[in-house]
């Protein structure tokens, strides 16, 4: 029962509790529905607060970006070397940056409360100028360049002015900002490249004027030397009475002096103008080396030097390079070595280091036993007009050019050039160059050496050329021993006999220690087991004469040094084939060598053909100098050609039209007609008649261009006077097939 009026009136109590729940939901209602005005308000504030802070934040921003580009100008203003300075419509002075103010010296720019007007700072005047362009930059809106001279701390500087308007933001120009840029230093320049411009053009025409002088001296100096050089060439010839001999050797080697000086220095200015250039044909390398080593063969003897030629076995005969310029390089190399050895021996090698894809890279090296060159000075050398020391010129000579310009000639072949030296004891002097190897051997049969198992014997008193001989004749596959001495070798030879294995060869030189050469020859011939060995005189200088003394003491051949090695193969192949065949003949000579059907009995047939051949062989001279005509006639004379000679292009013209020659030799600079118009001529007349006349241009000029110029106008060859019987003799071997050199000793 109690339970009961317990849920009763717990019923009753919740129901009054919901009744005043719901009463203040009603009242809360009515509230809330007053107040919704209010918070849209709040709403719009804080839109506008958000908006406001956005602009801030965008203003913010552009301040940075203003004040950053502030900051760009003043670092441009203030730490350019111009001065900047800002001027109002009035001309006052607004602003200026530091340098302005450090030039004129003007740190407050204001007088009171005035502003200072820019006239007076920079022009000094109260007034302002007429043509004032900063004036003008304010009253055009225009900007203003102009160069003025202007005094700034007390010097006098030019100036390059610039006005730059400023527009206010209303558009209205109101401000100049002007720049005063200091290009005094500038104009000094701008001066001194002028005076350099005028400078070079002046000096290009002194070199102009150079080139042509030394073109025209080259000719003229040339033209006289080839009369000295030729004559006394042809003097030489003749026979005369020793001491006259004397005189025309010492005229030749002066002249020949002169002449090196005189292409030295041509050279050298060629070589500074950078007009120094290659001309590369095919040439007979042993042919080089034997012309070099000719022209210091007398000046060796003399000293009693030996001077000594090794081939390595490999050598291409033919190669093609320049070869006057390698002669050049190894004629200065080997005359310097002469030069600086007075005894022991000048060693000429040239070797094939090796072939790849047809080109040879040959080393050719001079040694001497001469005086050395300093260490500290072997670099130098190379330099132009520098000798080992100063004492140089006054002992030996020179101008200090040879190696310099060999160094340069070396380089423009790509090849390099050095040297290794040991005071007081000898210098080797090598360059290394590649040449491409003539494969064109047509009429130039490389010798055959046909010396297998032969015994040969030398009999020398030097050490370095019994070396050099043995090491050579070996490679040919013959048997070889030497002796210094005399004593020595005829006892080997007897017992080499007794053996039953005899010397077929030796090879004696001039002078041996122990005995005199006609005594040996003389034991060897009168011995009858020795008696069948041939003989072969080795010696340094073929005098006239001599030839004869080697026949009547018992040699078969005569040599002269230094030996070629196919001059050399060529002797022993000859001497050893009369001999195999059991022939007679007369003493072998260099000169009877290049008919190498001596080893035939159908030798003699042959040899007068050939002579005959020679003798129909007609040179036609065109040359308008007496002197020269002489010359080349007296030398061809030598060499065996007919000559006939005339004085001008023309002259020529009809000469060919009646005569068929062997070889032209054309001057070039001749009257009426000159040397290149009549070989253009020449050459459009063989167009009909399908001939063609080998020409080949005589010029005095030696200048880069002329050769150019004969081959253009169709001629073959060229040389360079003064002409020497040498450079005919190769002339006419390579453009006459069937020429033969004489067979007179
Ligand atoms: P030149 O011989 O005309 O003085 P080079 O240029 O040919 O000029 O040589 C320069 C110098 O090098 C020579 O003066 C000499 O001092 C030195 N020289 C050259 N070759 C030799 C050599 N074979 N032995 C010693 N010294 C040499």
């Amino acid at each position: 029962m109690a339970t009961r009026r317990k849920t009763a009136k717990t019923a009753k109590a919740v129901k009054a509790t919901k009744a005043v729940k719901a009463t203040k939901a009603a009242k809360a209602a009515k509230a809330t529905k007053a107040k919704i005005p209010n918070a849209r308000k709040v709403e719009t504030l804080q839109r506008r607060v958000e908006e406001l802070e956005r602009w801030f934040n965008t203003q913010d921003r552009q301040i940075r970006f203003l004040e950053r580009e502030r900051q760009k100008l003043s670092v441009l203003v203030n730490h350019s070397d111009a001065g900047f300075l800002v001027i109002d419509k009035s001309r006052r002075v607004r602003w200026a940056n530091n340098v302005f103010c450090d030039w004129y010296d003007c740190k407050n720019l204001s007088r009171g409360n005035e502003r200072v007007h820019c006239n007076e700072i920079i022009c000094g005047e109260k007034e302002i100028c007429k043509d004032c362009p900063a004036d003008y930059a304010l009253k055009t809106g225009t900007v203003v360049h102009q160069e003025m001279a202007l005094v700034i701390a007390e010097r006098s500087r030019q100036i390059y002015f610039t006005a730059m308007p400023i527009k206010s933001p209303e558009g209205e120009i109101d401000e100049t900002m002007l720049m005063l840029q200091d290009i005094t230093d500038l104009e000094v320049l701008r001066q001194s490249q002028e005076e350099l411009m005028a400078a070079k053009e002046s000096s290009e025409a002194a070199n102009r004027a150079k080139s042509d002088f030394l073109a025209n001296m080259s000719h003229e100096v040339r033209t006289p030397m080839t009369g000295v050089l030729g004559m006394s060439g042809l003097l030489l010839d003749t026979e005369l009475t020793e001491e006259q001999r004397e005189y025309a050797r010492i005229i030749q080697s002066s002249a020949h002096a002169l002449l090196n000086v005189i292409n030295d220095i041509l050279d050298f200015s060629k070589m500074e103008a950078g007009k120094l250039t290659m001309e590369p044909l095919a040439f007979d390398l042993s042919a080089a080396v034997n012309q070099v080593t000719d022209i210091v063969v007398d000046s060796a003897a003399a000293k009693g030097i030996e001077l000594i030629v090794r081939f390595s076995t490999d050598i291409p005969r033919r190669v093609v390079g320049d070869a006057g310029r390698i002669r050049q390089v190894l004629l200065n190399l080997v005359s310097n070595a002469v030069k600086f050895t007075s005894k022991g021996y000048v060693l000429v090698s040239v070797e094939n280091l090796g072939n790849k894809d047809d080109v040879a890279r040959l080393r050719f090296s001079v040694r001497d036993t001469g005086i050395g060159v300093p260490r500290d000075r072997v670099e130098m050398i190379f330099e132009k007009f520098t000798q080992a020391d100063g004492s140089i010129t006054n002992r030996y000579g020179g101008t200090g050019l040879g190696l310099a310009i060999s160094r340069q000639l070396v380089e423009l072949m790509g090849g390099e050039i050095d040297v290794k030296s040991d005071l007081g004891l000898g210098s080797t002097f090598t360059f290394t160059i590649d040449c491409p190897i003539d494969d064109c051997l047509s009429g130039l049969p490389l010798p055959k050496a046909d010396l297998e198992g032969v015994r040969v014997m030398i009999i020398h008193g030097h050490d370095m050329v019994r070396g050099v001989l043995e090491e050579q004749i070996s490679d040919w596959g013959a048997r070889v021993s030497a002796h210094a001495r005399g004593v020595s070798a005829l006892a080997d030879a007897r017992q080499a006999s007794e053996d039953g294995d005899p010397y077929q060869i030796m090879i004696v030189g001039y002078e041996i220690p122990d005995m005199r050469v006609e005594v040996l020859a003389g034991v060897i011939k009168d011995d009858p087991n020795l008696g069948t060995t041939s003989l072969i005189m080795l010696t340094s200088v073929g005098q006239l004469g001599e030839a004869r003394r080697f026949e009547a003491a018992g040699f078969d051949a005569y040599l002269t040094k230094p030996t070629q090695p196919s001059e050399l193969m060529e002797t022993l192949t000859t001497v050893w084939g009369i001999k195999k065949a059991g022939k007679e003949a007369g003493l072998i000579t260099r000169y009877t060598l290049t008919e190498s059907e001596h080893l035939s009995v159908a030798a003699a047939t042959e040899v007068a053909v050939a002579e005959d051949e020679r003798k129909r062989i007609r040179v036609l001279v065109v040359e308008d100098d007496v002197c020269n005509q002489k010359v080349s006639r007296n030398i061809l004379g030598i060499l065996g050609c007919h000559v006939d000679v005339v004085t001008d292009g023309r002259k020529a013209l009809t000469a060919l039209e009646s005569t068929r020659y062997d070889l032209v030799l054309m001057d070039c600079q001749l009257p009426e007609m000159n040397g290149y118009d009549a070989t253009r001529e020449i050459r459009s007349r063989e167009k009909e008649t399908g001939t063609r006349t080998p020409i080949v241009a005589m010029t005095a000029n030696a200048l880069e261009g002329d050769n150019e110029t004969c081959i253009k106008a169709g001629m073959d060859d060229y040389l360079t006077k003064p002409l020497e019987k040498g450079i005919l003799e190769e002339m006419l071997q390579r453009h006459v097939r069937s020429w033969r050199t004489p067979s007179v000793v």
